[in-house]
């Protein structure tokens, strides 16, 4: 008889051996040398964590109470399996592509990363699996139990302590392999190694048992299928309703349970390992099944009355003496619940940790940490231990609450029908782009309500968390209201009635809402990212493609890197790899080292999208593509500025070559400016020495000719006086060193000494002037000398240059706000236009110069006027020459 010490060195033994498995695993993938775990049967092996305990042992127990109801649990996966071309590839397909780490993953990244929906997600999940685990708990305990009752009859065990140290165990493990590393993709090879190896001992564990009950008990297949038809459980007592019920019910958990998504979509390394788990996991399943009947019959008929048949795995072998064979289905059931256990604690606890407890941390603790990632890698981590033993926690809790006494399958049931709630929103999400986040919500919420309502809270049993009155009465005694019996529809299997209600609401809502609202703009991209995931992403090619990948790996960093560097990288690399060559292995560390390199030129985004495009085969998400544009938005802007800077350097560089031609033109200038003077000098100068040598040297000179040669030599003087007058008044001008004497005046005062002054000098023609002395009333504060100075040179310009027989000037004057207007026009012949412009400038004469100006005069006005805050133009169009001076009124 084995004793309950060996069982237990014999379960350490196992368990050892497990983390051996998973040890080695985890090794090989982080030295690289991934390709014996990627075999597609690992991967169908490891689905196998669908049959837990509850199938372990349940599915006998199952059989014996209800026949051949057990086979839907088989054939609602198998189905999803053969059909994975149209559900399971696109979810694999939208895993890879857009890096979905779980399921609630899943919806709130399909619904524009709305983390509450996420939330809602998550807690469903945990909700929903709480039992399930609790399930695994107490069925190991059961099994404990039994052996401990046949070793030693009437003694018991204390089940909480068995369920605690489990738990205890359980959580150590998945701490160990769970959360080893963060890689981006939360792959868990160790984990998934290991459950491949407790998959093929639990189906060699049930298939002894059956082998050992149908030829070592039953006496062959004929007697024993004589034994079945005469139990009368192989019956085909089919309810339709129910079947349907249970097939759809174990599709849709198949597809939503947290740990089934883990390893169907997350743990996936390779899309067409898809195609070997379409069949072989069927087989896997059939295989599991095959036996359950036999066992189921053969059980009830050695079994005493009343023993629980969900233990007749254990039992029936225990009372045949066969121990050996006990202690290895007792190892297939301990494997069914512990490999469940684990992976679910690995699902669940990376949703909770990345959408509950990281968004809590993040915002509790600003600033600190986000910023470091070496800190929130921490972070991260411990909050997956915390939340790993927190949920197993919880599951022993629920154990040890719920007395650990209902029917497993019931358990089981009750726990599928919650985690399906995601369903409708799950193939709403890749199958419609119409559905809206708020659609998703409100749908979930519904079902989850209806779920809690019809079939968890009375799961307890009454009294626990519902009064039993309410079950029998409905809340308030509303008939109408009775968690079995909603909206008065009696009489249906409670299974039945919470699944029908909860996923057709559920559906409806969601449907509903979601035409009713609007999607924001990322749901919508990531709506059409999600449903045309095939269009928009290339299939799995793996991590491991050899030098071919390093190879590509090598021309897209020469395009980008430049060929030298990015050559002297990769043979960096490559020996610091131990080999020879320029290709490095691509190894999690090369890569990570590249793509450090790639970002420094073209942004961390895009680098990561690029080598994600090579080495993963993912396709770039959404969220890498608004990365990528925001990046190119930056060096669109940079360049931007670069461009402006550009500009201004060329506006500059035009400015530059202005002021080198004006120095050049004024270079010119300053030379014939000299020329010019110097032949304004020398023709006064010229006549004075002249007629002073003839006065000198010639006696007997005529006085009336020494008087006429005297008077020219003083006419010469003043004109040279005059001019250098000019000369200089200009330059004074020119420097800006005047100072101006404003003071107020009345315009027509200015005026009157102007004509006055310019009258005096008698020399020049005579000119009538005709003005508006009326208009002339203004009063200007103003440089009044400096005014009056302009208008002489204007007046006498006019008597100097107008050429008309009836030479007048007429002085017109108009005044605006604070601008006085004054016009000069005589009627001669006025200046032509080419020439208007030019007698501005110093020393240009126009017209013949009987009067001899030097052609300083207007220049002078014009840098008076300017200085008085006004200007003086030509005014064309006139009869004769006319000029306009503009004033502001007053100097400010
Ligand atoms: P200047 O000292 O020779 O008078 P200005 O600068 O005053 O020099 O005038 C420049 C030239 O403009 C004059 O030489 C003359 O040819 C022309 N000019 C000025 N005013 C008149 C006018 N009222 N009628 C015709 N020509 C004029």
């Amino acid at each position: 008889m084995t004793t309950l010490n060996a069982l237990i060195a014999v379960c350490l033994c196992y368990v050892a051996l497990l983390f051996v498995v998973a040890f080695v695993a985890e090794r090989s993938a982080a030295q690289g040398r991934v390709a014996w775990l990627r075999y597609p049967m690992v991967y169908t092996l490891s689905l196998s964590i669908y049959c837990t305990a509850w199938t372990f042992y349940g599915a006998v127990g199952n059989a014996a109470r209800s026949g051949l109801e057990y086979l839907t649990i088989y054939l609602g996966p198998s189905l999803v399996m053969v059909g994975w071309w149209w559900i399971l590839r696109k979810l694999v397909r939208i895993g890879r592509s857009q890096r979905i780490t779980s399921i609630a993953d899943l919806i709130s990244s399909r619904f524009g990363k709305s983390n509450l929906l996420a939330i809602c997600v998550t807690i469903l999940a945990v909700v929903g699996t709480t039992p399930y685990i609790a399930l695994q708990l107490q069925s190991v305990t059961l099994s404990f139990e039994v052996f401990a009752e046949a070793a030693n009859p009437g003694q018991s065990l204390t089940h909480n302590a068995t369920a605690l140290y489990l738990a205890m165990g359980l959580a150590l493990f998945t701490v160990v392999f769970g959360t080893r590393n963060l890689d981006a993709n939360e792959r868990h090879h160790g984990v998934v190694m290991a459950i491949a190896v407790e998959a093929v001992v639990k189906l060699l564990a049930l298939m002894a048992v059956g082998v050992f009950v149908v030829w070592g008990v039953g006496g062959g297949v004929a007697d024993t299928l004589q034994r079945i038809d005469a139990s009368g459980l192989g019956e085909w007592q089919v309810s339709g309703g129910r079947w349907a019920g249970l097939m759809f019910l174990s599709a849709a958990a198949f597809l939503c349970l947290p740990r089934m998504f883990q390893v169907l979509v997350v743990e996936n390394d390779d899309e067409n390992h898809l195609r070997t788990a379409s069949w072989a996991f069927p087989m896997y399943m059939m295989l599991m099944s095959l036996f359950v009947l036999p066992i189921a019959v053969v059980g009830l008929e050695l079994m005493p009355e009343g023993a629980n048949p969900d233990t007749f795995v254990l039992t029936v072998p225990l009372s045949q003496g066969a121990d050996v064979l006990a202690v290895l289905s007792f190892l297939g059931g301990f494997s069914s619940a512990t490999s469940m256990v684990i992976v679910a604690a690995i699902a669940l606890s990376t949703m909770v940790s990345n959408h509950i407890v990281m968004p809590i941390w993040l915002r509790v603790a600003p600033g600190e940490g986000a910023s470091v990632s070496g800190d929130v890698r921490h972070v991260v981590m411990l909050a997956r231990r915390m939340s790993i033993a927190g949920i197993l926690f919880l599951g022993y809790l629920y154990y040890s609450l719920s007395g650990g006494g209902t029917a497993l399958s019931t358990i089981g049931l009750v726990s599928f029908t919650g985690v399906a709630q995601v369903l409708p929103v799950m193939l709403g999400g890749i199958f419609w782009r119409g559905a809206t986040r708020v659609g998703a919500l409100a749908g979930l919420c519904t079902g989850f309500a209806i779920w809690l309502y019809t079939s968890f809270l009375p799961s307890f049993g009454p009294g626990h968390f519902m009064s039993g009155d309410i079950v029998a009465f409905g809340p308030l005694g509303l008939g109408w209201l009775r968690p079995h019996a909603l909206f008065g529809i009696e009489g249906m299997d409670p299974l039945l009635h919470a699944l029908l209600w909860s996923i057709s609401l559920n559906t409806l809502v969601f449907i509903a809402v979601s035409i009713a609202s609007f999607p924001s703009p990322l749901e919508r991209l990531q709506g059409a990212q999600f449903v045309n995931v095939f269009q928009h992403s290339v299939g799995a090619r793996g991590w491991s493609a050899g030098v071919a990948q390093s190879e590509d790996l090598m021309i897209m960093a020469q395009r980008i890197l430049g060929a030298r560097e990015a050559q002297a990288l990769f043979t960096r690399e490559a020996a610091g790899q131990g080999r020879g060559g320029q290709l490095p292995d691509p190894s999690p560390d090369f890569l990570q080292t590249l793509e450090r390199e790639l970002a420094g030129s073209v942004g961390a985004a895009t680098a990561h999208a690029m080598i994600g495009q090579i080495v993963g085969g993912a396709a770039v998400s959404v969220e890498d593509l608004m990365a990528v544009a925001d990046e190119t938005a930056q060096m669109m802007e940079y360049s931007s500025r670069l461009e402006a800077q550009s500009e201004e350097l060329s506006q500059t560089a035009g400015k530059l070559r202005e002021a080198n031609e004006k120095l050049t033109r004024l270079s010119v200038q300053k030379d014939a400016f000299l020329s010019q003077i110097s032949h304004e000098l020398r023709t006064p100068m010229t006549s004075i020495r002249a007629f002073s040598e003839i006065l000198r040297d010639s006696d007997g000179l005529p006085p009336e000719d020494q008087t006429k040669y005297a008077s020219i030599i003083h006419d010469e003087a003043i004109r040279l006086t005059r001019l250098l007058d000019d000369l200089l008044d200009l330059s004074v001008l020119e420097n800006g060193q005047v100072n101006l004497n404003l003071r107020r005046g009345s315009l027509r005062d200015v005026l009157e000494r102007a004509v006055a002054a310019a009258v005096a000098d008698d020399s020049q023609g005579v000119i009538e002037l005709r003005r508006d002395t009326v208009a002339e009333d203004i009063t200007l504060y103003t440089d009044l000398d400096r005014l009056s100075q302009v208008f002489i040179n204007l007046i006498s310009n006019a008597r100097k240059y107008c050429d008309a027989v009836d030479a007048v000037l007429e002085i017109r004057v108009q005044s605006g706000n604070d601008t006085v207007i004054l016009d000069f026009i005589d009627n001669g012949t006025g200046i032509a236009p080419e020439a208007q412009d030019v007698i501005f400038e110093k020393f240009s004469r126009v017209s013949d110069q009987k009067a001899g100006g030097a052609g300083l005069g207007l220049a002078i006005c014009r840098q008076i006027v300017t200085r008085l805050g006004g200007k003086i133009d030509y005014l064309p169009g006139q009869q004769g020459a006319a000029f306009r001076v503009v004033l502001p009124m007053a100097i400010d």
